[in-house]
């Protein structure tokens, strides 16, 4: 049986920068790693499904979470309201697997308060051209959202002191391996499977 302490691992970044691509590929590849499905006030885009990216939720329920403290963390997020909640972290503890969270960098502070062994990742752009570039390409924003996400990201790169780790996403693949040796890594920090080497003591 793994009796490894299960892994929280948050995904930040500005919007562009390849943080979904990069945690969807984390899923693809590793069966024992769940994704932290949000509550969002945000509406569905295209090829979004609900219960599987977001729970798209109304604001009333989500204020009605808030009241009934059912977030470990939430935030106001270009406009919307965004949180985990205390069932998805519970859920995967009782499973066993780990879980990646892709928040912004005030939940991730949030979950840290509360969960001090969470690991914190922040994928940055190469650069800001590729940043505007990449923010134009997905197509489903209009120029006003897209330029309040253009400033929401350089807001948001002011707070890369906060993370353990930075990822500059140059090159999709380079990336990738470098986020999945962070996962292996972290898997065999002491603290996590320190229960093998005491069973062995036994
Ligand atoms: P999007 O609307 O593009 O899916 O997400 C916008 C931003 O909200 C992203 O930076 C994403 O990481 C963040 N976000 C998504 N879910 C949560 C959440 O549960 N809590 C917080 N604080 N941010 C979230």
């Amino acid at each position: 049986m793994n009796q490894r302490k299960p892994l929280l691992i948050i995904v930040s970044s500005p919007s562009g920068a390849g943080k979904t691509t990069l945690c969807k590929k984390l899923l693809a590849e590793f069966s024992d790693i769940r994704f932290s499905i949000s509550h969002t006030t945000r509406p569905p885009r295209p090829n979004e499904v609900n219960g599987k990216d977001y729970m798209f939720t109304d604001k009333e329920t989500f204020d009605q979470m808030v009241d009934d403290e059912q977030f470990v963390e939430w935030a106001h997020v270009h406009g919307n309201r965004y949180g985990t909640s205390h069932g998805e972290i519970r859920a995967a503890a009782a499973s066993g697997v780990d879980l990646i969270f892709d928040v912004d960098y005030q939940g991730a502070k949030q979950i840290k308060n509360n969960y001090p062994d969470a690991i914190g990742v922040f994928i940055l752009p190469p650069s800001i051209d590729e940043l505007k570039l990449r923010l134009n390409a997905r197509g489903t924003e209009t120029p006003k959202s897209l330029e309040t996400r253009f400033k929401a990201a350089l807001g948001e790169i002011a707070h890369f002191d906060e993370f353990d780790y930075l990822l500059v996403n140059d090159d999709v693949n380079h990336a990738y391996d470098r986020l999945r040796a962070i996962l292996l890594s972290e898997r065999i920090k002491k603290f996590r499977c320190a229960h093998h080497a005491k069973r062995l003591l036994e």
